[in-house]
């Protein structure tokens, strides 16, 4: 098995994975198969819905079809002629409290079966449970990941080592970390089910974040029990490579009708918001009154529909370098996720040191979640650890952002500097002109064609939260740089003086002298240059 990555952006990729079975790219939806009950069947997913591959459980394939699975093989089983991976169903194991199947057992039947890829016999965390059983839960798994060198008499199934812990991220670092030291070809991290159903998604990102730094890189990571649309674009975000939805058949049996933002109930839909084949042929009200089997098929599949159609697009804005716009785009989707997505300002640096660097596209700048984004925190990092002024730049002089870029080739800017010039006469040799714009802080006028200090558009009004962030940039590039002069012209109607105090007080701490011109000018002209 081999998997390589095509394409990146934030941590997520657009990858091939080569099993067994066949290759698949990444990120990859697997529909849930329940081989005894199938709205859709795997056939139809290959051929309609050009699924490449899907997940069974293997655990319930033995229950139900034992040796008929062994002779047939799993494939021909479901007649599917895709990729096969199979979960080891510990879930259903530890929910129905069966223990009649030894994990020697699963293992042995999945190689029996012959899935593509395959899943060790683990036990699953859950949730609410206290820290000692948490612990026990990756001790015991962690013990039978290790056993699967000894029982395992085939090579060229991709074997899963599922990562546990659950909420307590200190013990989802280490079975990460351990498992990532055995000879699994993928991962997979289990997501509790009210993770999802209660969309704590904070928890979940803490979850994704912690197991993501503790393992191998160049290894898939599957969430498990992720099935839903609206989610993905974090989960890919995150560097989530695999997905396995029962959602699509679940969310249909109770006429829940998936989107890319959220669900809705049939029986409230005036209209279909999507394409799919059986959206455009009915309308909700048609669907409605069809038998419940056939109802249930025809949601199951417009759900999948919805899934694979999202993963494309966020595949699409990996390509494009603009995962970052879509997740916000998400984000809004939902309150929680919103919340999920401000928290992911504490992995921003991880985040950053991840990101590919250059991009296709430039960046759009909508508020200040934007400012967690990895090229404005790469900028924030090179200006204070790798940048220093030119040489004999004594005087600095401060100039507000200009829709036109590059800044140094706006009319404004080349007009205020003719006035600055006059002023300082000839000083004006000295002088070092940089721009405070958002998001980015300080763009010194050297750099500022340099991607993305160009190649960028910003939302204006800017909201305070980015003001005040670009205002401690503005400090903190004064007190840490040693000129000895500071010119500060002020767009008071965009920055609401805060540029000018951030000034005042950089300027006292370090005792050089601080010059404010005011124009109303500029940000007349600021406004109408946009023409
Ligand atoms: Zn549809």
């Amino acid at each position: 098995m081999s998997f390589e990555v095509r394409d990146r952006d934030l941590l997520a990729r657009v990858g091939r994975l080569e099993t067994k079975g066949g290759a698949v790219e990444t990120p990859l939806l697997l529909p849930v198969i329940n081989p005894t009950v199938q709205p859709v069947s795997p056939k139809t997913m290959g051929e309609a819905l050009s699924c490449t591959a899907l997940i069974t459980n293997a655990y319930i394939v033995k229950k139900h079809f034992g040796s008929e699975a062994v002779q047939k093989g799993i494939h021909r089983l479901l007649d599917f002629n895709g990729v096969v991976m199979t979960d080891s169903g510990a879930y259903q194991i530890l929910v129905y409290g069966d223990v009649e199947v030894t994990p020697e057992e699963i293992v042995q039947y999945q190689e029996e079966i012959n899935a593509d890829i395959a899943t060790i016999l683990d036990v699953p965390t859950g949730w609410g449970v206290s820290k000692q059983y948490a612990r026990h839960t990756v001790n015991e798994t962690l013990r039978r990941a290790k056993e699967l060198t000894k029982i395992k008499t085939r090579e060229e199934i991709a074997w899963v080592g599922p990562v546990q812990g659950g909420q307590f991220l200190d013990l989802v670092a280490r079975s990460a970390r351990e498992m990532g030291k055995l000879p699994f070809q993928i991962h997979a991290l289990g997501s509790p089910t009210p993770v999802m159903e209660q969309y704590l998604f904070d928890t979940l990102v803490n979850m994704i974040m912690t197991a993501k730094m503790n393992l191998p890189p160049d290894r898939p990571l599957h969430l498990f029990g992720a099935g839903h649309p609206f989610m993905f674009a974090l989960a890919v975000s995150l560097g989530c490579d695999l997905f396995d939805s029962a959602a699509y058949a679940l969310y249909a049996r109770e006429d829940r009708y998936m989107t890319e933002h959220g669900t809705a109930r049939l029986r409230e839909l005036e209209y279909f918001p999507c394409s799919c084949p059986v959206c455009v042929q009915n309308d909700p009200n048609d669907v409605m009154g069809v038998p419940k089997t056939e109802r249930q098929a025809m949601l199951a599949q417009h759900n999948l529909y919805v899934c694979l159609s999202e993963l494309r697009r966020i595949k699409q804005a990996i390509m494009e370098g603009r995962l970052w716009e879509h997740l916000e785009l998400r984000a809004h989707g939902h309150p929680s996720l919103l919340q999920a997505l401000k928290k992911l300002g504490k992995y921003s640096e991880y985040l950053e040191r991840h990101s590919p660097v250059t991009k296709r596209s430039g960046l759009f700048f909508f508020s200040h979640l934007g400012l967690i984004r990895p090229e404005v925190v790469r900028h924030r990092e090179r200006l204070f650890e790798r940048y220093s002024p030119p040489e004999g730049a004594n005087v600095l002089i401060l100039l507000p952002q200009t829709r036109m870029k590059p800044f140094h080739k706006s009319r404004d800017h080349q007009r205020f500097l003719k006035e600055i010039e006059r002023k300082l006469g000839d000083r004006m040799g000295e002088a070092h002109v940089c721009t405070y714009a958002a998001p980015f802080g300080i763009v010194a006028t050297e750099l500022d064609e340099v991607y993305p200090l160009s190649q960028h558009e910003v939302a204006t009004p800017l909201d305070m939260e980015t003001i005040s962030y670009v205002a401690r940039q503005v400090a903190n590039y004064i007190t840490s740089t040693d000129y000895d002069e500071v010119i500060l012209l002020q767009d008071v109607e965009t920055w609401k003086r805060k540029i000018e105090t951030a000034c005042r007080k950089a300027c006292k701490e370090k005792g050089i002298p601080l010059t404010i011109l005011r124009t109303k000018k500029l940000g007349e002209s600021i406004r109408s240059s946009g023409r």
